[in-house]
């Protein structure tokens, strides 16, 4: 098989770029589907669950998807810099694909509520930033003023290139599963994830060759039929931070999964799409639920994610257990983000290391205790 190099060019006759597009890649894309063995048992369900781990992408999420395109359209279009407001991902992507490209990058994030491997990330790749005294909501609103103001390249969600990119993760799990699943789970915060998984699926489902909105019929989107059918769409917000669920935008959104600390997600409506398409629901879970459950997949199944994307899995598993999903299904949990990216919220979860003479005894002492 050819040299993986990222998804652009695997997934090139389903994206805008033509053989002129000067693509800024770091191979993101071709992340992991991983069947959950222990939680199932644990819960006492007949489903199939598999986690599909975004953290394992070259910047730790599925921003990479798309950063790819964002940046690349870009450099595309003679852009020196790029913009973005964020929770600690999207700069950290914006700040790798721009070092990639060599362009400038300018990122917004909310003053000391962002995680501390996200924050090292956008320093260390050089981007400029700026912590503003205001949450996320309000970064969103002055880049999109100053992308207008100066010639500056805004990358965020908004910008239309990154569902192209994020859309790609779809066509992964079709290809992994054989299918869509039954279901499939995920955060939602600025809420861009969530419809651009659901065009994915669409995509794939779909045999049409139609114009879309990039390419005025010139290129030969959705020309082949991947998947027969499209799964049911499943978007879990934190309890402090759940306009969706509840159907208003909320002032000062609170909640430990800072990735999606957003009151009032830009892309609202295209993810109320995708839930009402798919027959799909929103709901929310407390920050003890997320924690609980971050913690199980940890060491349950050795997968370490971020708390945001624990959500997708908290979600699922209390709706397995009031029965909203049934048994004999197959369903999938984007797992956003990785565990590393935020240690802090990690630690203070754990019981404290144990600090031991250097001696043969202590050590053998410990491993009695703990396997008696
Ligand atoms: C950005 C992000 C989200 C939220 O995705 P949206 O597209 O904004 O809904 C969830 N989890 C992680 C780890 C993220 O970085």
């Amino acid at each position: 098989m050819a040299h993986y190099q990222g998804l652009i060019e695997k997934y090139r006759d389903r994206l805008p770029v033509d053989e002129n597009t000067p693509v800024i890649s770091l191979n993101e894309g071709n992340t992991p589907l991983i069947e959950l063995k222990s939680l199932p048992r644990l819960v006492r369900k007949k489903v199939r669950i598999y986690a599909k781990f975004e953290g394992l992408n070259p910047t730790g999420s599925f921003k990479d998807r798309g950063m790819t395109m964002a940046v690349t359209k870009a450099v595309e279009g003679g852009a020196k810099a790029v913009i973005c407001a964020s929770t600690g991902n999207t700069s950290a992507a914006a700040a790798a694909y721009a070092a990639r490209a060599g362009i400038a990058c300018f990122v917004l994030i909310p003053e000391g509520k962002i995680a501390l491997g996200k924050l090292s990330q956008a320093m260390m790749h050089g981007s400029v930033v700026i912590q503003i005294r205001g949450n996320f909501d309000d970064g969103m609103r002055l880049v999109q003023l100053a992308a207008e103001s100066t010639s500056v390249a805004l990358v965020n969600s908004i910008n239309p290139y990154r569902p192209q990119g994020q859309k790609t993760v779809a066509f992964e799990v079709v290809e992994s599963l054989g299918d869509a699943p039954d279901y499939h789970a995920l955060p939602v915060g600025n809420a861009g994830n969530i419809g651009a998984h659901w065009a994915g699926y669409s995509e794939a489902a779909c045999e049409q060759t139609r114009a879309c909105a990039y390419c005025d019929g010139k290129c030969p989107f959705h020309h082949e039929k991947i998947a027969t059918r499209r799964p049911i769409m499943l978007g879990y917000q934190a309890a402090g931070a759940a306009p969706i669920v509840r159907g208003r935008i909320v002032e000062n959104p609170e909640t430990v999964a800072t990735a999606i600390r957003i009151g009032n997600p830009a892309s609202w409506e295209l993810a109320v799409n995708a839930q009402r398409e798919s027959g799909g629901w929103f709901a929310e879970c407390s920050d003890e639920e997320i924690l609980h459950v971050q913690k199980l997949l940890a060491r349950t199944e050795g997968v370490f994610c971020e708390p945001a994307s624990a959500i997708s899995l908290a979600g699922v598993l209390k709706d397995l257990e009031q029965g909203r999903i049934g048994e004999g299904t197959t369903i999938v949990c984007t797992l956003t983000g990785h565990g590393l990216k935020d240690p802090d919220t990690a630690i203070a979860q754990c019981v404290k290391p144990l600090t031991v003479d250097a001696e043969l005894s202590e050590i053998e002492a410990v491993i009695r205790e703990h396997l008696s």
